[in-house]
């Protein structure tokens, strides 16, 4: 598990449209205090959504 303040940190990629946890992917909070948001493919839609950062528990 992450120890004690890690910058690197586990984060799902949560598509806007379905809601669906799409990616898993990882971000330095150091340099990205912010939510992440990109542009991805969602399968489920069957095109680019925007999809956010959920925190992985
Ligand atoms: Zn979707």
């Amino acid at each position: 598990m992450a120890k004690k303040g890690e910058a690197r940190v586990i984060i799902h990629l949560q598509c806007t449209e379905c809601k669906r946890r799409n990616y898993t992917t990882t971000k330095n909070r150091r340099n990205t205090p912010d939510r992440l948001e990109l542009k991805k493919y969602c399968p489920w839609d069957r095109k680019h959504t925007l999809h956010r950062e959920v925190k992985v528990k």
